[in-house]
C-alpha cells in the first residue's frame, strides 16, 4: 500500500502538543477541517498532520468529539507503521507478552484482559480471554472493520491457545455509524464456557451476560476480600455473576448472602457457587433492589459487606446524580454493618474521580457517624493498565474501611 494515498486531517496551529505527549485523542475542535461521513468515511486509518505539515501520527477517523483515535507515532525517522496485519500482530504479542509477564495465563488462570483500548496502545479495542475463547468488543467504527484481522491475529498468536473469538459489539459502537453489528463467532464456535480465575471456576456467558461476559476487572479485590473473609457473614451487594462471594466461600466465610436486581445475575451467581461449592449451604442468594435490601436488614447482619454498583455515572453530565448515588449507598452500608465490620466499597465510573468518590463515602461516613479508617485503597488490576499519556483511562477505584 501506497501510505501517500492514506487521507489526511489537519491540526489547527498549537494543538500538537498532546499528540506530542502520545495521547491517543484527537479532538474534532483540534482540526482545521472536521471532515463529513461524505467527504471522509468513518472507521479510515488517517494520517494526522500539524499545520505546517509534519506528521504527527496515524489513527482511525470517526465522527463524534473524538474525531481520531491514534494508532501509530512516528519513530525516529518520523515514519509510522501501515495498519495493517503485521500492525495488530505486533500490538496484539506485546499485549500477551504483558499478561505472561503478570502470570495471568496459566492452567489455573485462564481468564484476563488481553487488550485494554488505549491502555494497550490500541484505542477503541478490547479483548477478554476465557479459556481457549477470546471476546472482542469494538468502540470505534475503526475497530469494527478491524475485527476479521484481529480475530485472525488472535488465534495466530504464540502461546495463548486462542481457537474462537466471539464478536461482541452491537451495543458498544455507535448508533449513528449504521453499522449494524452482529454479536456471533469470526472464527470457531461455542465449545463451553468454564474459566478458571485463581483455581475458582467459572460460567462465563459472553453471549448473554453484560459486557463480555465477566468482569475480570476485579480478580485482584476479589483475592484481597477471600483474605477478610475467614469466619465471616458476607454480603455480595450487586454480585452479578457471585465473584466476591466465590472468592468468600473459599476464603472460609461463616455465610455468604449474594444480592443483585436481576435474576439471570442471581441464576448466574447460583451456576457458579454450584460449580466450586456444590452442596455448601453457607450460600444464599436474593434478586432484589439493593437499597430496599439494606433498608430491610437488621444493624449487624453481617461484618464483611461488597457494594459494586453498575457506573452511577456513564457520562460527566450525571456526575452530580452519581456522587449522590454514591453517598445514598454507601451510607446505608456504613450504617448496616457490624461493628468491627468491613465494606469493600467500589466505583467504577469513569467520570467519577478517585477524590471525587472518596468524598462521597467521607460524606456517607459522616452521615451514619461512626468512627471509619480507610484500610486499602483500590484500583483495576495490571491486566487494566493505564496508558501514562492518558489518565482518562483510570477508571475504577475503591475503598476497604473499617467500620467500629
Ligand atoms: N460485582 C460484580 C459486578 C457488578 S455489575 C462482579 O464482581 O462481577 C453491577 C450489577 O448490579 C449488575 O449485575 C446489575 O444487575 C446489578 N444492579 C444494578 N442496579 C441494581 C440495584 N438497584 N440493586 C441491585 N442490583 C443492581
Amino acid at each position: 500500500m501506497n501510505t501517500d494515498k492514506i487521507p489526511t486531517v489537519t491540526l489547527r496551529k498549537g494543538k500538537e502538543e498532546s499528540l506530542k505527549r502520545f495521547h491517543p485523542w484527537v479532538f474534532s475542535g483540534a482540526l482545521t477541517h472536521m471532515p463529513s461521513a461524505e467527504e471522509l468515511e468513518e472507521g479510515t486509518v488517517v494520517k494526522v498532520l500539524s499545520h505546517d505539515g509534519r506528521l504527527m501520527g496515524t489513527g482511525h477517523f470517526q465522527i463524534g468529539s473524538i474525531a481520531v483515535r491514534m494508532l501509530a507515532f512516528p519513530d525516529k525517522d518520523g515514519k509510522c507503521p501501515q495498519i495493517d496485519a503485521s500492525y495488530f500482530r505486533t500490538r496484539l504479542a506485546e499485549a500477551y507478552n504483558l499478561r505472561r509477564t503478570l502470570g495471568l495465563s496459566r492452567p489455573d488462570n485462564n481468564a484476563y484482559r488481553l487488550v485494554h483500548g488505549e491502555g494497550d496502545f490500541l484505542p477503541g479495542l478490547v479483548v477478554d480471554v476465557y479459556d481457549d475463547t477470546a471476546v472482542i468488543q469494538a468502540h470505534s467504527v475503526g475497530m469494527h472493520y478491524a475485527r476479521d484481522i484481529v480475530a485472525e491475529e488472535l488465534t495466530r498468536l504464540p502461546d495463548a491457545g486462542i481457537s474462537n473469538v466471539y464478536y461482541k459489539s452491537e451495543t458498544t459502537l455507535p448508533f449513528k455509524a449504521s453499522l449494524d453489528p452482529h454479536n456471533q463467532y469470526i472464527i470457531g464456535s461455542y465449545k463451553g464456557n468454564v474459566a478458571v480465575e485463581n483455581g475458582l471456576k467459572f460460567n462465563i456467558d459472553w453471549l448473554r451476560g453484560q459486557k463480555t461476559g465477566f468482569f475480570v476487572d476485579q480478580r485482584d479485590n476479589r483475592s484481597l476480600l477471600e483474605k477478610y473473609a475467614y469466619g465471616r457473614k458476607v454480603l455480595n451487594m450487586f454480585c452479578y455473576t457471585g465473584g466476591f462471594s466465590v472468592y468468600a466461600m473459599r476464603g472460609g466465610a461463616l455465610s455468604v448472602d449474594s444480592v443483585d436486581s436481576s435474576a439471570k445475575a442471581i441464576a448466574l451467581t447460583e451456576a457458579n457457587i454450584n460449580l466450586n461449592f456444590p452442596d455448601d449451604t453457607r450460600h444464599r442468594s436474593y434478586a432484589e433492589d439493593a437499597f430496599k435490601y439494606l433498608e430491610r436488614i437488621e444493624k449487624g447482619a453481617y461484618d464483611l459487606m461488597v457494594l459494586d454498583p453498575p457506573a452511577f455515572a456513564k457520562h460527566r453530565s450525571a456526575l452530580d446524580n452519581a456522587l449522590r448515588g454514591y453517598k445514598r449507598l454507601n451510607a446505608k452500608g456504613i450504617e448496616k454493618i457490624a461493628h468491627g465490620g468491613i465494606l469493600f466499597t467500589f466505583s467504577c465510573s469513569q467520570a467519577v474521580t478517585k477524590e471525587q468518590f472518596r468524598l462521597a463515602v467521607f460524606s456517607a461516613a459522616a452521615m451514619t457517624g461512626r468512627k471509619v479508617r480507610i484500610l486499602h485503597q483500590l484500583h483495576q488490576p495490571a491486566d487494566h493498565p493505564v496508558n501514562i499519556y492518558h489518565p482518562e483511562g483510570e477508571y475504577l477505584k475503591g475503598l476497604i474501611l473499617y467500620v467500629e
